[in-house]
């Protein structure tokens, strides 16, 4: 299973600009925030269409996904008009049903459980004719994370854990749409011992290490 995630914009393309920040720069944070977790909680290969601050055509993107075999394609956005424009929305390419419609509503859902707890609001899946949806071959959806011309929403947007928090609702909801597996799910944990200081219970976790070649963790209760 592979994951193409593209962040919207980049390089000589700064995106939309406001209340101090570049849509460049916040849709990289989330694109590879969102890879990061794919690949720690899932089975998954995750490919990124730029993981630096490059310019891409948007069939540069397209031709990347294609040409790689991604499974599903998710672009990031964020949104600008006015101070008081604000809210959450996602796009599919308009007509389509099955695959892609389950990947927005999942993608969709996901993410407006982290807005929900901000009050942000969800303006709605949507249909458009834009090129990464048009010219992808796999389920494709695009998100557009709130306004950046909005100050309280930009403030938002300024904060790691809140970037966090919304990369991982896009992780997800694209392993939901891909039927991907949790890896803490459904394991058995075996304790080894109880230690009455951190330091030796890592000496003792390294000696088991060594001697097994399990993966330990000295986990505090
Ligand atoms: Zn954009």
């Amino acid at each position: 299973m592979l994951i193409a995630i593209d962040a919207g914009h980049g390089g000589k393309d700064p995106g939309a600009i406001g209340n101090g920040l570049l849509e460049k720069e916040i849709t990289l944070k989330l694109a590879l925030k969102t890879g990061v977790y794919l690949r720690t909680h899932y089975d998954c290969d995750v490919m990124y269409t730029r993981n630096r601050d490059v310019f891409l055509s948007l069939s540069e993107r397209v031709h990347m996904a294609n040409l790689a075999k991604a499974d599903l394609f998710c672009s990031f956005h964020i949104n600008s008009l006015n101070a008081d424009s604000e809210g959450f929305e996602t796009f599919r390419y308009p007509g389509t049903t099955g695959e892609t419609a389950v990947l927005q509503q999942l993608v969709h859902s996901e993410v407006m459980k982290v807005m929900n707890n901000f009050g942000i609001p969800d303006r709605g899946v949507k249909q458009q004719d834009l090129a990464v949806l048009r010219e992808t071959v796999m389920p494709a959806l695009l998100t557009e994370t709130m306004f950046i011309s909005n100050p309280d929403e930009a403030k938002l947007l300024k904060s790691e854990t809140f970037l966090e928090q919304v990369a991982q609702a896009h992780a997800v909801g694209l392993a939901k749409a891909a039927r991907l597996r949790d890896k803490d799910e459904n394991r058995y944990y075996l304790v080894t011992g109880t230690f009455a200081t951190k330091e030796h219970a890592e000496e003792q976790a390294q000696r088991l290490r060594d001697m097994y070649g399990w993966l330990i963790h000295v986990k505090e209760r």
